[in-house]
């Protein structure tokens, strides 16, 4: 067998949020084929990074107090902490803002300027007058210029689909200050793109390099045409600034596929493999060494298009294969923080449910296609719970016991004709087959059928297990009964441990439970699981069954009530790229008639309104309840006009407990609509309602 020299690589995850169980079917298949390919003796290289650059991370930062450098330190730690808590094990999990990065990203773009594929030219951009800065398409909002759906993001329409630019919006707003942008000129740096064409075309043409639902999606782009790609940004950004552009920054999507590089780069100095026979042109061929995304479909415009073109017109190499994977819905759903199905890698662990689990049912789920895939919690703990727990590790406490109570722990070598019960008696116990299914589907990334493979065999063992009666040969003492429990437990034995090497990529932490009691030689290589080893250690317990409450705390741990989101926090696109997430307020989980009635509210006339000295937001308000007068302070300031409230009814909470603010205290509260855009709107009554009056 010829060895692989292999560098893979995950999507770059963003540096503005927790890794969730979205995030992690990406993390999990990729650290489930390194493993499979190092199993075969493979060299692989298997690299990742934060992705740290942009607005979303500078305004992250400043919305907290601190800086950009340490919102993305902490969160490098984070991400660190949950990728290790799930056992995928990068080489080099780096960051994007390194000086390797700023190096390489220099490079290409020198490259890439030389070869004249770099234009500068000034366009007309919507500027934030109170920010004082740009603002990126998703920071920009308004109503949809075809179908007039309000609060519409600067490049796409949620509701009717139409993409557009940000200049196109009616009654466009900045999402971070509400303030009426400006259109402003400015010079921005663009990638000609459209140059590639020809390369492309080819490119994502050329065997396996992109699946062919993939290649289809890249023929429609090529239809519409390269634009050439805007890779710059003014200043205030958090990033690279362009070599010779004062208060120009590089895009955050051009330096951070080359954070895949930089990682790779670290890595290799750190251990002395040689850089270039990776990542040149021309020496990568002679060294015969390949290089694998894989990545969420969603950033495929990314990986199939910018970065191969720059890596080619930049001279560097072009990865062999981009294996993209579809995205993750809970119970059928997008995943969402109110059903508490918006749940993060930390909470999963904290719970103390076993990271392995997640492992078997991701891989359970995937195959090599772009189709999403369901995480159903039923289906989870019944696959678990049956599958792993009732068939696979079931053999083994049942088998092992036999043999460590009646015969010292040795076991026999197989035997077939020792048995004589049949061929498929012989056949099951060689497992080899199994395996050899399950490697096939591994390397074609088609885990589910691999572990299809391994289930079905396991279920024949347990089937000749039972059918050979071992608990009525141990208590027959004749010799022949004895030679054939001996045989029988050795037998399944031994087909349990060639099924956890094929299980070994899955489950790493359970396969290393194995070893240690089967006392089998580690790290676990593919062609080592045909060896016979002959002592086994006592059982002891390797997995437990999934408890259903266990579901429960874990979907309420990550319940979270209707908040809404300020705006600032909406993530760029590709932050959220392995999932779908809800961008609208979602309904507040369910509440009984109990829980409302403990809110008394009542109709108020608001009897003077007044601005407060100091104040940007509040308005002072004297309310009448039918008699009894009540200080509210409400933050309504921009939406009215203190004259125009005077004498009208509303509805306010009577029973809140007072709050002392900086301007004094407030004894309760009025009730207002609002959405993520600017507005504020106050509740009325019908005519007839008298302050007092209780509503319910
Ligand atoms: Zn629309």
């Amino acid at each position: 067998m010829e060895k692989r020299r292999i560098l893979v690589t995950s999507a770059l995850p963003y540096a503005n949020g927790a890794i969730h169980l979205g995030h992690l079917v990406e993390y999990i298949q990729t650290d489930i084929w390194v493993r499979f390919q190092r199993m075969q003796g493979h060299e692989v290289h298997y690299v990742c990074a934060d992705d740290t650059h942009g607005t979303p991370v500078m305004l992250r930062a400043e919305q907290e107090g601190i800086t950009a450098e340490a919102l993305i330190a902490r969160m490098h730690e984070e991400h660190r902490r949950d990728f290790s808590g799930f056992h995928v094990e990068f080489d080099n999990y780096y960051s994007t803002h390194s000086p390797e990065n700023r190096e390489l990203s220099y490079e290409f773009y020198r490259r890439l300027d030389a070869a004249g594929l770099i234009e500068k030219r000034a366009i007309e951009q919507y500027f934030d007058p109170v920010k004082n800065m740009f603002l990126p398409d998703r920071f920009i909002k308004g109503e949809c210029p075809r179908c007039h759906a309000k609060d519409q993001y600067g490049d796409a329409c949620e509701a009717c689909g139409t993409t557009y630019s940000p200049t196109d919006l009616v009654n466009p707003y900045s999402a971070i200050s509400g303030a009426t942008p400006v259109r402003r000129q400015s010079e921005h740096f663009f990638f000609k793109l459209g140059k590639c064409t020809e390369f492309l075309k080819r490119w994502t043409r050329s065997p396996g390099t992109l699946q062919t639902e993939a290649a289809n999606k890249l023929d429609e782009w090529f239809r519409a045409g390269l634009a050439d790609w805007d890779i710059s940004r003014d200043a205030p950004y958090f990033g690279f600034e362009i070599p010779g552009a004062p208060g120009k920054y590089f895009y955050v999507w051009l330096d951070a596929p080359v954070g895949y590089f930089a990682s790779f780069r670290n890595l290799c100095e750190e251990r002395g493999i040689d850089f270039e026979s990776f990542t040149d042109a021309v020496k990568s061929k002679d060294h015969n060494t390949e290089m694998i995304h894989f990545i969420g479909k969603d950033i495929l415009y990314f990986h199939a298009l910018f970065w191969p073109a720059m890596l080619d017109s930049a001279k560097f190499r072009t990865p062999n294969h981009i294996y993209a994977h579809g995205f993750l819905t809970v119970n059928g759903e997008k995943m969402s923080k109110s059903r508490g199905t918006f749940i993060t890698a930390e909470s999963y662990l904290k719970q103390g449910l076993n990271p392995d689990w997640l492992r078997y049912y991701y891989a359970a789920k995937l195959n090599s296609t772009m189709e999403d895939i369901d995480l159903s919690f039923e289906d989870f703990i019944a696959r678990v719970n049956s599958d792993l727990v009732g068939k696979f590790v079931n053999i083994l406490s049942r088998a092992s016991g036999f043999i460590v109570r009646h015969f010292d722990g040795q076991l026999l070598e197989p035997r077939p004709e020792a048995v004589g019960s049949s061929v498929e008696w012989a056949a099951t116990f060689r497992a080899i087959s199994a395996a050899d299914e399950a490697k096939e589907a591994y390397e074609a990334r088609e885990f589910g059928k691999g572990i299809r493979a391994v289930m079905r065999h396991a279920d024949r063992i347990n089937e000749l297990f039972d059918a050979a009666k071992p608990w009525d040969l141990a208590k027959n003492s004749d010799p022949a009964a004895r030679a054939q429990l001996h045989s029988v437990c050795s037998d399944c034995v031994t087909a349990f441990k060639i099924l956890t090497y094929a299980l070994a990529p899955i489950l790493p932490v359970t396969a290393l439970r194995v070893a240690k009691l089967l006392q089998l030689p580690v790290p676990l290589k593919w062609d080592h699981m045909d060896r016979f080893s002959s002592k086994i250690s006592p059982y002891q317990h390797l997995m437990t069954r999934i408890d259903r409450k266990q579901i429960d705390a874990l979907v309420e741990a990550n319940r979270q009530s209707m908040q809404p989101t300020p705006a600032a926090h909406s993530p760029q696109r590709h932050a959220e790229h392995q999932i779908r997430v809800e961008e609208k307020v979602e309904i507040a989980p369910t509440i009984g008639i109990d829980d409302f009635g403990k809110v008394d509210l009542r109709v108020a006339r608001i009897v003077n309104a007044e601005h407060v000295d100091g104040a940007d937001k509040l308005l002072k308000l004297t309310l009448d309840l039918g008699g009894e007068s009540r200080t509210v302070f409400a933050g309504i300031k921009s939406a009215y006009d203190p004259e125009t409230l005077k004498g009208r009814l509303t509805v306010m909470v009577a029973n809140l407990a007072p709050r002392k603010m900086k301007f004094g205290v407030s004894e309760g509260m009025v009730l207002a609509a609002s959405g993520d855009g600017p507005g504020l709107f106050l509740l009325s009554l019908d005519s007839g309602a008298q302050p007092g009056m209780r509503i319910k």
